[in-house]
């Protein structure tokens, strides 16, 4: 069988031979009780490449997303954030249910949060208002753009979170491909936000897992949540072992990613049939539409299929295609060419 080229999502990579090897090698105890070394050095690992005070190893982003928000709101709360964020559409309505908070939701264009439309959107509490208890930015934003946010842009609206003494949470799933583009480190990011999250199932290749990050005392807190949620884990450093080499290993070579997608990108403004919908490619998720008469992004995706090619649908007509560490020129070559003999 032809092995399949999966463009659906940078989570669909699996763990690097080294990874599979370090599960099997891993000092391992019971978490729960703080006593496991693998886990330990994850979480220390993290913090100290992103400059956080203290880190905490979670099941996925969506969990610690909710605990963040969790340990920095108070029921009734307001949460601004964007209105394409992971948080507000894609993980079910846990703001509503495990918070009980209110996101109110602003526009993000290409990555841009304008502050203006932040601090319109703040609210202090009176009788009839809820008070804004938290600002929630992510970085890449949206999940079908990828979109860069700058540093300037995070540190506007650090100031103006200070002015009103609200704090910051990133949804940095993608926080490596970001710091790539802008050419820093994620701890440079970092420093304009109270707390954050980054996946290790992304781009990093780990197979199961996400970092929260604060400071000690948010820490504590949340690690006291993530155990009513059921995320306490026992022998987590079979999670974590692949982690510490994700960090080590894949952080550096994520820029890669960015350049496969921009070949992909520039075989797309030369092929009929599909039109770009990423106007500016920052990082590692290219978008396009189905323009072939009478054809949707069902057709596409069947028919690429039989090239052993998968995509995303994301719209009636629209696509995506994400690219990771097992996407080399050679996949991006044989994508090409798949494109190519379907649309003909
Ligand atoms: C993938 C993703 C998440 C959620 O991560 P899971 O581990 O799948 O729960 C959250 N936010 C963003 C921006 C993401 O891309």
């Amino acid at each position: 069988m032809k092995k399949v080229i999966d463009l659906r999502s940078d989570a669909s990579t699996l763990p690097t031979e080294e990874m599979r090897e370090s599960v099997s090698k891993a000092l391992l105890g019971d978490d729960i009780l703080g006593e496991d070394p693998t886990v330990k050095e994850l979480e220390q690992t993290a913090a100290s490449m992103l400059g956080m005070e203290d880190a905490l190893l979670t099941s996925s982003g969506t969990m610690s997303n909710q605990i963040a928000v969790m340990v920095l709101t108070d029921r009734g709360d307001e949460v601004i954030m964007g209105r394409d964020s992971h948080m507000y559409n894609l993980e079910v309505a846990g703001l509503a249910t495990l918070s009980q908070v209110q996101p109110r939701v602003i526009p993000v264009e290409k990555g841009y949060y304008n502050t203006t439309d932040i601090e319109e959107a703040i609210h202090s509490a009176d009788v009839q208002i809820a008070k804004t208890g938290l600002i929630s930015l992510e970085n890449t934003y949206n999940l079908n753009e990828g979109s860069v946010v700058t540093l300037e842009n995070m540190a506007e609206i650090n100031q103006l979170a200070k002015k009103y003494d609200i704090p910051i949470f990133l949804d940095g799933a993608r926080i490596f491909n970001a710091a790539a583009y802008l050419g820093v480190e994620a701890k440079a990011i970092c420093e304009h936000v109270d707390a954050v999250q980054f996946c290790l199932t992304k781009g990093l290749g780990c197979p199961v897992g996400s970092l929260l990050l604060g400071t000690k005392s948010f820490i504590k807190k949340a690690k006291r949540i993530r155990q009513r949620l059921g995320g306490g884990m026992r022998q987590a450093g079979v999670i974590a072992a692949p982690g510490i080499i994700g960090l080590n290993k894949m952080v550096d070579r994520i820029k890669d990613d960015q350049e496969t997608a921009n070949q992909l990108k520039n075989a797309f403004q030369n092929l009929p049939g599909v039109k770009l919908v990423t106007e500016e490619l920052q990082t590692n998720i290219v978008s396009i539409e189905v323009v072939k008469e009478n054809w949707t992004a069902d057709t596409l995706i069947k028919e690429l299929k039989k090239y052993n090619i998968l995509v995303k649908k994301i719209g009636p007509k629209k696509a995506r295609l994400v690219t990771h560490y097992q996407i080399t020129d050679k996949e991006i070559n044989q994508v090409i060419n798949g494109f190519h003999s379907i649309l003909k």
